[in-house]
């Protein structure tokens, strides 16, 4: 490969998410001359479309709100979760560099957060969890700060917004579900759509930024305001070494190839392998040809960091239990034979939902995290029959009145009409179990004895099959107006519906193995010089486990710190 042009530079990051931005800004903050460079026309990666939730065990956002919480009882949650693949060295700079960028970013850049002290870690039950304080959100941003920018900004993911209106977590979430219950609810709810209105008028999009598509935002910002420049439509396309050390990349431009030279080498941050079907063959288990899996994360995501690395000897954790993180998806019809994919991430927890697999029998704790209730669902689903395209399938299924009442899936709550979800065949019905197991395809007789079981324990809030409600995680999911148990509710009133959900990921695990500084490691587990990964290119920190709101978020914007401080001379 050859290329005419050539750009200086210290450092070069490959990719414009949040493990790319943290390293390019934490680099010019101490003094690099930085270049991003961006495969697509937008930047922001999945960071964009993500709920912009970073975990962060003893973060200054909970102390400051007096949380109880420490480094310790982090690590001894992470050595539980991780188990065997607990990496003590990656794990412990994790620890004691993410309080310290969480300071950084808020104390020099436009980076800001929020606490969600409810927001409990996903196995709140297990030593060193805690029920919430450690995750912590990308505050809201007004994309008019962005100027120009905000055209290249990548959207919000169109399924989980209102009619492209983005909803914030937490109280915002709230007020939405409470719309026809609240007179304050409802006002909170109207005057966030006429500004949605006016921005649609005026700049063609929601300007309101929250979630992953403010922290994308907010990062691109401090990003302008130190002069990093960033190239969009420019993929790197093979990087340069010279005596085994990392020297730059080959970078195509509009104009042609550009040889960039960065003397202090090469973040690789390109959002990992979730469109790389090859390999989600060779590591995902229920896709055996790797076409049976649906993800929500942005086409450019190839996995081109580990190809690029692979010719310097580096190395992947293909050994990880789970080699990404699963989320069930359903496929919302667009109408012109596409489909979108909707991640399932609060509605399984609601007072009155419940799954079954191909059996028609229960498989999980529906309020278990997305992580957990896709493993269960391949499991429970190993000897089953598949779905049309080979898929291993599952149903979300509520009565008439929870579905009015919280929506599922892309389904919105009453007074959101829902015709067209039963037109396009989104939305299942039946007046009975037989008819809805008939509509769906799965077994009726398992299914009506399933109902049963599970109502005859609802109508006391109990379900000693599951346990659905008994961790602080289900309750954080629940309604906490439904008592005695806020995630249980019978499904027996009314019409019986159902969404179908299949296995997807909302970024993959098994990355480049890397050490401590983030650089990565070759075949003799030895540094490559100059070669650093960050975000989902580095493995996960997490042993293939998912222990709370943001896992992916948080470690890749402190990798990022930590690749950018250490290409600084900062942490030898
Ligand atoms: C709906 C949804 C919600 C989520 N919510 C959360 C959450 O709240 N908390 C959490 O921790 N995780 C969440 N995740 C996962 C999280 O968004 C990702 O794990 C994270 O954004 C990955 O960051 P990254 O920097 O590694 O990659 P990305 O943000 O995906 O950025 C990678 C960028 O690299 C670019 N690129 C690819 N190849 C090249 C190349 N050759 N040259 C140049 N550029 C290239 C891509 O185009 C992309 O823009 C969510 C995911 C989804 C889909």
């Amino acid at each position: 490969m050859s290329a005419n042009k050539t750009h200086s530079c210290d450092l070069l990051v490959v990719g414009s998410g949040a493990g790319g931005m943290a390293a390019a800004i934490t680099a010019r903050l101490h003094g690099l001359d930085v270049l991003v460079v961006e495969k697509e026309a937008l930047y922001g990666g999945t960071t964009a479309r993500s709920g912009g939730w970073l975990w962060i065990p003893n973060n200054p956002l909970a102390k400051r709100e007096g949380m109880q919480d420490s480094r310790e009882a982090g690590r001894t949650y992470l050595q539980h979760e991780a188990g065997n693949h607990f990496d003590a060295a990656r794990v412990d700079a994790f620890l004691d560099n993410g309080p310290a960028m969480v300071d950084f970013f808020e104390s020099k850049t436009a980076v800001k957060f929020v606490l969600g002290p409810q927001f409990s870690d996903y196995h709140p039950n297990a030593p060193g969890a805690i029920a919430g304080g450690r995750s912590i959100c990308a505050e809201p941003m007004d994309g008019r700060e962005l100027g120009a920018q905000i055209k290249t900004l990548r959207p919000p993911l169109k399924e989980i917004t209102f009619v492209g209106m983005m909803i914030g977590s937490g109280k915002e979430l709230l007020h939405f579900f409470n719309v026809t219950r609240s007179v304050v609810s409802a006002a909170y709810v109207a005057k966030l759509l006429v500004k949605y209105g006016r921005d649609l008028l005026t700049h063609g999009r929601a300007m309101r930024l929250t979630n992953g598509n403010a922290l994308a935002g907010r990062l691109a910002k401090s990003a302008a305001d130190l002069g990093i420049p960033l190239w969009l439509e420019a993929p790197a396309k093979q990087l340069l070494s010279e005596a085994g050390r990392v020297t730059g990349a080959v970078i195509g431009t509009k104009d042609g190839d550009v040889t960039v030279l960065a003397r202090k080498g090469v973040v690789l941050a390109t959002g990992g392998f979730p469109h790389d079907a090859e390999r989600r063959r060779q590591l995902y288990p229920h896709a055996p040809t790797g076409r049976e899996h649906y993800t929500p994360t942005p086409p450019g995501n190839t996995g081109d960091g580990i190809k690029l690395a692979r010719p310097l000897g580096a190395q992947t954790a293909d050994e990880l239990p789970n080699a990404a993180a699963w989320v069930p998806i359903s496929r919302v019809p667009n109408g012109d034979g596409s489909f979108g994919t909707f991640p399932h991430f609060i509605d399984r927890g609601k007072p009155g939902v419940i799954a079954v697999a191909r059996d028609g029998k229960r498989f999980v704790n529906e309020g278990n995290s997305y992580h957990d209730f896709c493993q269960a669902l391949v499991k429970a689903s190993k000897d089953l029959p598949r779905g049309p395209e080979g898929e291993v399938e599952a149903w979300l299924i509520a009565d008439h009145v929870t579905l009015r009442r919280y929506g599922l899936g892309h389904v919105k709550p009453f007074p959101v009409p829902l015709a067209h979800q039963l037109a396009n065949g989104y939305l299942k019905r039946g007046q009975t179990p037989a008819e809805l197991a008939a509509a769906c395809g799965f077994d009726a007789d398992n299914f009506a004895a399933t109902l049963a079981d599970y109502n005859k324990h609802a109508a006391k809030g109990e379900d000693p099959a599951f346990g659905k409600g008994s961790t602080a995680y289900n309750r954080y999911l629940g309604d906490p107006s439904v008592t005695p148990n806020p995630c249980i509710a019978p499904v027996s009133r009314g019409a019986l519906y159902a969404v179908r959900v299949v296995i997807g990921d909302l970024g993959s695990f098994a990355g480049l193995k890397t050490d401590a500084h983030a650089q990565v490691l070759d075949g003799q587990g030895q540094p490559v010089p100059g070669l650093y990964a960050a975000g989902n290119d580095m493995a996960s920190i997490m042993g293939g486990n998912y222990p709370g709101g943001g896992i992916t978020l948080g470690p890749a914007m402190t990798f990022g710190y930590i690749a950018g401080r250490h290409a600084a001379g900062m942490a030898e």
